[in-house]
C-alpha cells in the first residue's frame, strides 16, 4: 500500500510513525509552512481539568493521554531516547469564588475512568511556590501528579526519525507545497511542482491548511487557523527541569518548563488571525502581564524568543478525523486546536489505521472531517 502523508506536524509524523510500522510505503510530505502549530504548542498534557463539556472529546483526550508514555516508551526501544516527555504534574491555581472546589470535584469525577491523573492533593501556602519558585507566595493549588509536558518539535522529530527508518521517505522542502491530485471519484496521489506522486491514499494532516489542501476532491473541511503567541523565558541557573505545569484558573493562561532552565509563558487566542504570523505588541503584552501576575519571580528572566503557531481549529472542539464520504482513498486528521500535542499522536495512529483501510479502535462517528 502507497501511503502518502502531508503534513510533518505531530499528528502527521505519528500517522507515518504507525502507518510504516504496519509495513505501508509511507512518503511524508511537508512544506513547511510558517506559523506550523507543532513548532509553537506549549506542550501540556493534563485534559482532566477541562470544563469542556462533550463526551466524545474527552473520551478522545483521555485516551490520547493514557496512550503517551507507551508511545515513549516505543520510541525509547527505537533509539529515541530523549523526546522531552516528562510526567511534572500540574498546580491548578485558586482564582476568584470557588473554582479550586469546581476543579476538585471535576477532576475527583473523573478519576475513576483516568486512574492515570494519579494523586490529587491540595496545596497550602508555600507548597506551590517550593514546587514552581516564580509564584506569587500564597498561591492556593491543587497538585494533579499525572500531568505531563512534551516539546511538540522534538517529539514530532523523532517519529520522523523512527518512520524513516521503518522505510518512510521524507520530503520536507517550503519551496515544495503538496496539492491533491483525484481522480474519477478517488485519489491519485499529489503533485508537487507539477509532478505526481502516486499513492493509493493521501491522509490530510496539514493542519489549519487542510481545508485548502482537499479542496481539489470537490470537498469542505471546515478548519480555521487560531494564531497563538508564545513566550519562552530563560532563568539562568535554575534548574526547572521537572517544575510543574502552572494553570491558572482564574485567566486560561499557563506556564511551564523545560530543561535547560527554560520556562513558557503562554498563550494567545485569537480567534480569526487568518493566516497572519506576526509576533504583536499587543500579544506580547497579554502573555507577559497574565504570566507575572501568576509569577512575579519570572520578571527578571531573560526574554529568550517568542513563537507563532496556528491552531488548526474546526467547528467544535471535536478533532477531524476519519476516512472523506465519497473520495476513495483520503483521509483526514486536524481540528486539534488547543489540545493536539495531547491528542496528535492517537489522532496519527488513527489516521494511519483507516488509510490502510484497518477496522478502527474507536468509534469515528462524532469525528466526522465534513461537519459543519
Ligand atoms: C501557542 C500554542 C500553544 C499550544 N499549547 C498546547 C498544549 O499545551 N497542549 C496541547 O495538547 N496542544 C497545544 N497546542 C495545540 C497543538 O500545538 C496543535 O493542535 C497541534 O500542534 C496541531 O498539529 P498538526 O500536526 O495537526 O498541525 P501542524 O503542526 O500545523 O502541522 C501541519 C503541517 O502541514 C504542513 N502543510 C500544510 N499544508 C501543506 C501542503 N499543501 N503541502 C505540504 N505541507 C503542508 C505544514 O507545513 C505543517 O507542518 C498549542 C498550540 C499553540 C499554537
Amino acid at each position: 500500500m502507497r501511503l502518502i502523508i502531508v503534513g510533518a506536524g505531530i499528528t502527521g509524523a505519528a500517522c507515518a510513525y504507525t502507518a510504516s510500522g504496519l509495513g505501508a510505503q509511507v512518503t511524508l510530505i511537508d512544506a513547511e509552512r510558517p506559523g506550523r502549530a507543532t513548532a509553537a504548542g506549549a506542550g501540556i498534557i493534563c485534559p482532566w481539568t477541562s470544563a469542556v463539556d462533550d463526551p466524545a472529546w474527552y473520551d478522545f483526550a483521555r485516551t490520547a493521554a493514557r496512550e503517551y508514555p507507551a508511545l515513549i516508551a516505543g520510541l525509547d526501544d527505537q533509539g529515541e531516547a530523549d523526546v522531552s516527555y516528562r510526567r511534572v504534574g500540574a498546580l491548578f491555581l485558586a482564582g476568584p469564588g470557588d473554582q479550586l472546589d469546581q476543579a476538585r470535584q471535576r477532576i475527583a469525577a473523573r478519576i475513576a475512568g483516568a486512574p492515570e491523573i494519579g494523586e490529587v492533593s491540595l496545596l497550602d501556602d508555600g507548597q506551590a511556590q517550593e514546587l514552581f519558585p516564580p509564584l506569587r507566595p500564597g498561591a492556593a493549588a491543587l497538585h494533579i501528579a499525572g500531568a505531563a509536558r512534551v516539546d511538540g518539535r522534538r517529539l514530532a522529530a523523532a517519529l520522523v526519525r523512527a518512520a524513516a527508518r521503518h522505510g518512510a521517505t521524507i520530503r520536507t522542502d517550503p519551496a515544495r507545497a503538496a496539492t491533491l491530485s483525484c481522480r474519477a471519484g478517488r485519489v491519485t496521489g499529489v503533485s508537487i511542482n507539477g509532478d505526481l506522486v502516486e499513492a493509493d491514499a493521501v491522509v490530510a494532516a496539514a493542519g489549519a491548511w487542510t481545508g485548502a489542501f482537499v479542496a481539489p476532491a470537490g470537498v469542505t473541511v471546515n478548519v480555521v487557523p487560531q494564531r497563538g503567541q508564545i513566550v519562552h523565558i530563560g532563568l539562568d541557573g535554575a534548574d526547572t527541569s521537572r517544575w510543574p505545569v502552572v494553570l491558572p484558573s482564574a485567566t486560561g493562561h499557563y506556564l511551564l518548563a523545560f530543561d535547560g532552565s527554560r520556562v513558557v509563558a503562554g498563550a494567545t487566542r485569537e480567534a480569526g488571525s487568518g493566516y497572519d504570523v506576526r509576533v504583536t505588541p499587543g500579544g506580547l503584552a497579554e502573555v507577559l502581564s497574565n504570566a507575572l501576575s501568576v509569577a512575579p519571580g519570572l520578571s527578571q528572566g531573560t526574554l529568550l524568543e517568542t513563537r507563532v503557531g496556528l491552531r488548526p481549529v474546526g467547528p467544535d472542539i471535536r478533532p477531524l478525523l476519519g476516512p472523506v464520504a465519497g473520495v476513495d482513498g483520503l483521509v483526514v486528521a486536524t481540528g486539534l486546536g488547543a489540545s493536539g500535542l495531547t491528542m496528535g499522536p492517537l489522532a496519527g495512529a488513527v489516521a494511519a489505521r483507516a488509510a490502510l483501510g484497518l477496522p478502527p479502535d474507536l468509534d469515528l462517528a462524532p469525528f466526522d472531517p465534513l461537519r459543519s
